[in-house]
């Protein structure tokens, strides 16, 4: 389908990886300070069921932001339109994705999206169930249907976020005092660095942006895990957010819903076609993988994938 074959996408894979020197690895989650600045891989599922990869595809990483489009999808499908954008908005905001700035300045204090850690915050403030486990369960077993393979979270990773995430408390006892997150904390908190350290490979996170790009039905079984509807609103978030303060930017130069992780993870959606796992874990200055964004520019030129 369109031509892609491994020995390509490894060329362009080798192309792309050098741009890994000028970035960084993420440092504020101290747990993800010592992964390899030189790694990419990618992996495409087609909708046929085909599949490519290069590079160590089969590497587990953190999701991250990533899990933010699933979340939102989760808790779409539990509660339902109106109840969720009753506690996050649909609008792209110019500020780095863990800024405070805009909770205070843009009335009524409601998050702007869900793609931003304040909005996600409340997302995953809506996750139904008893207790932690119960919440991270249903989670866990909603991702794997996606994936078609058990989910777990590394507890390193998740650990090291919780005990530094100070920036994140303080979005949350924001929303706390303006009603858009509900409950303890720290639990809520101990929820969403779970969640953000739901850990999967390139092959996984392939497999779920194409489940988003074949309108929430699995490509194989054609079973729908996702309502058409729900779907849609996640890959529109994923182009107006998905890429942080960077958004508009990559919808010129590469233009397909996407969404990034601080842990250099991108999940890729090509509606109709394919979805796309990358995984560099070196990032520029917005916290994007810098050599997964180079990878993504040449691969959607090249196939003409551009949404646009
Ligand atoms: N867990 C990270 C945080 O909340 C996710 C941020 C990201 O990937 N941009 O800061």
């Amino acid at each position: 389908m369109d031509q892609v074959n491994k020995e390509e996408l490894m060329k362009l894979v080798e192309k792309a990886r050098p741009y890994s020197t000028n970035g960084k690895l993420i440092d504020y989650i101290p747990a993800l300070r010592t992964e390899n600045i030189d790694d990419l891989a990618i992996s495409i599922y087609f909708l046929d069921g085909s599949f490519y990869y290069a590079g160590d595809y089969l590497k587990p990483f953190t999701l991250q932001s990533i899990s933010k489009v699933i979340a939102l999808a989760y808790v779409l499908i539990e509660h339902g339109e109106e109840q969720v954008f009753s506690k996050v908005g649909m609008e792209p905001t110019g500020d780095p994705f863990n800024s405070i700035a805009k909770l205070e300045t843009n009335k009524p204090n409601k998050p702007l999206n869900p793609m931003i850690n304040a909005g996600a915050l409340a997302v995953t403030n809506l996750i139904i169930g008893k207790n932690l486990e119960d919440k991270w369960n249903r989670f866990a077993s909603f991702v794997g249907k996606l994936t078609k393979s058990p989910i777990s979270y590394n507890q390193t990773v998740s650990n090291s976020e919780f005990e530094t995430a100070f920036l994140n408390r303080s979005l949350c006892y924001f929303l706390k005092q303006y009603g858009y997150v509900q409950g303890d904390i720290e639990d809520l908190l101990a929820l969403y660095t779970r969640q953000c350290a739901t850990e999967m490979n390139c092959k996984d996170l392939a497999r779920v942006g194409a489940v988003f790009s074949n309108d929430g039905c699995d490509p194989n079984t054609g079973e729908c895990y996702i309502p058409k509807n729900i779907a849609r609103i996640c890959k529109t978030f994923m182009v107006t957010c998905g890429m942080y303060n960077a958004s508009g930017e990559f919808a010129i130069k590469v233009g397909i819903p996407a969404k990034s992780g601080v842990s250099g993870g991108i999940m890729g959606s090509v509606p109709g076609k394919c979805g796309i796992g990358i995984y560099g874990p070196s990032l520029n200055e917005i916290g994007n993988s810098i050599a997964g964004i180079k990878l993504l520019e040449m691969l959607c030129e090249k196939y003409d994938w551009s949404i646009f």
